[in-house]
């Protein structure tokens, strides 16, 4: 694949850095082309072109409305043109890559529709007040491999909408798509509104610490999520952080094992489990484990993986070798630890990055695959006595982003969706986001929300116009 007229984003132009790094194609393990790797100066030069941007843009709601129904259409337009490339450093099926394209579409359409209507809060023969939303100012969003597009667009449509610029930073392991996509919503943006920069870590620790942004919206590990607000207090940036999950999902004794088994399987193995969200481990009734256990073990057996661009594809290869050896050591320590390999286990050797979907029965908390974010297509299994015992499981973690409970009587299961903490409960569901839902975790899992008019409040400062009388 030629990636060589691929830049970074700066000022509306695209702009070669002084060098380039490999990305890999993990389908082959093979490079696919460079990447730009943004210098200071280059990074310097970005911030600047978006404080400058922001003082027109953010007097100009109309026009920022237009320009994200704009950038909406142009998303539409060009999804298929687009895909291979997401398909190529990332992995998925090419269906997966437009429809993370089309998504990405959608979250734009959502936020030039969305009013934050002032409030207000007082009227009465001593004033009238109202709270209204200001921008920030300059955000940097940083965002992760697994959904490059789709989450970079979670942040730059609610933070121009808000009237802010923004400067992002792909993941080193999946920066093309992200610039490709700004190269082409530059035709449709003022320069200096969106400008994208890609290199290594390092580039994202330069932004956290420069002088510029007002606000940092990062997604990823939590490990680099705790850094990010580290870097971003010394001068009072405001965070959102997105971070990983452990997500359990509760399968009650009334549940259908038949009916759930799918749904609990692409819930869990959909992007080949390299979902924040995914299910990533599932409680089971002892009387109903082993059941449940083959059930997944059937549909892991029987999913195809394979290269993301052969259209029989319904899971492509782990993103990277490093999430490879990890998913690798915590299926090697499942087993160590007593955990039955009902289907897959394999992978890791030569070409791809592939691991076959893997189910894991008869593992306890304590085990590194239950207790740590495996990120990857391995699934444990545990059988619980008593409900009680498996929602103290499901909450006894310090990760707190979604979570599932899955039985044939809904009562039953939103008295227990009621004592999970975690940022979201889906009943007999997981994974069902929207751009009009608020997505955030508890505890570890972040801080702050993304989506809805909450994750568009978070773009803003808040301000009172008081008015005496
Ligand atoms: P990561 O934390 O390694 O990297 C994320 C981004 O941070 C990348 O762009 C990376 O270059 C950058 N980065 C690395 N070091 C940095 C530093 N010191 N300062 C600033 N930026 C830095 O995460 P990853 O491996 O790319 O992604 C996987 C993780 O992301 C998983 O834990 C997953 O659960 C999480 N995730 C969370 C959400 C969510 O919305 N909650 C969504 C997707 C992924």
């Amino acid at each position: 694949m030629d990636t060589s007229d691929i830049g970074l984003v700066i000022d509306g132009e695209r702009v070669a850095a002084p060098s380039t790094f490999d990305v890999i194609n993990p389908a082959t393990g093979e490079p696919l082309g460079g990447a730009p790797d943004c210098s200071r100066e280059q990074l310097d030069a970005a911030m600047a072109s978006a404080e400058r941007a922001q003082r027109e843009w953010r007097e100009d709601e109309p026009g920022r409305r237009k320009a994200l129904e704009d950038a909406a259409n142009v998303l539409f337009a060009n999804h298929e043109e687009i895909a291979p490339l997401l398909v190529a450093e990332q992995g998925k099926p090419l269906q997966a890559a437009k429809e993370e394209l089309l998504g990405a579409g959608v979250w734009f359409k959502y936020y030039a529709g969305l009013e934050l209507e002032p409030e207000v809060i007082q009227d009465d023969d001593k004033a009238y007040a109202e709270v209204v939303r200001r921008p920030m100012g300059v955000v940097a969003g940083i965002t992760p491999w697994n959904f490059p597009v789709i989450l970079a667009s979670w942040k730059i449509a609610p933070a121009l909408r808000a009237g802010n610029t923004i400067v992002v930073k792909p993941s080193p392991f999946t920066p093309l798509s992200t610039l490709k996509v700004a190269e082409l919503l530059a035709e449709v943006l003022p320069p200096g509104v969106f400008n994208a920069v890609s290199g290594g870590d390092e580039l994202g620790a330069w932004m956290t610490s420069h002088p510029t942004p007002r606000k940092v919206s990062f997604t990823g590990s939590v490990a680099t999520g705790k850094k990010v607000a580290a870097a971003a207090a010394p001068d009072l940036k405001r965070v959102t952080l997105e971070l990983g999950g452990n997500d359990p999902a509760i399968v009650l004794p009334d549940a259908d094992v038949e009916e759930v088994a799918a749904k609990l399987f692409w819930g869990a193995f959909a992007n080949s489990g390299q979902v924040c969200s995914a299910i990533k481990r599932v409680y089971a009734p002892r009387d109903t484990h082993d059941d449940l256990a083959e059930a997944l073990a059937e549909q892991a057996r029987t999913v195809r993986m394979g290269d993301g661009m052969d259209p029989e594809s319904r899971l492509g290869p782990v993103n990277n070798r490093p999430q490879l050896d990890r998913v690798r050591e915590l299926v090697d320590d499942a087993v160590a630890s007593g955990g039955r390999v009902l289907a897959g286990g394999e992978g890791g050797g030569e070409g791809g990055y592939f691991f076959s979907p893997t189910i894991i029965a008869g593992l306890s908390d304590g085990a590194r695959l239950v207790d740590e974010e495996q990120f990857g297509p391995a699934l444990p299994v545990i059988a619980y006595e008593d409900v009680e015992d498996a929602v103290a499981r499901a909450n006894g973690t310090h990760f707190g982003l979604s979570g599932s409970v899955w039985s044939s009587d809904p009562e039953r299961a939103r008295a227990v969706a009621d004592r999970l903490e975690c940022g979201t409960v889906w009943i007999n569901s997981h994974l069902a986001l929207a751009p009009h839902q608020p997505f955030g975790g508890f505890k570890w899992s972040g801080v702050g929300v993304e989506n809805g008019p909450w994750g568009l409040a978070g773009f803003t400062e808040t301000q009172v116009q008081y008015q005496a009388r």
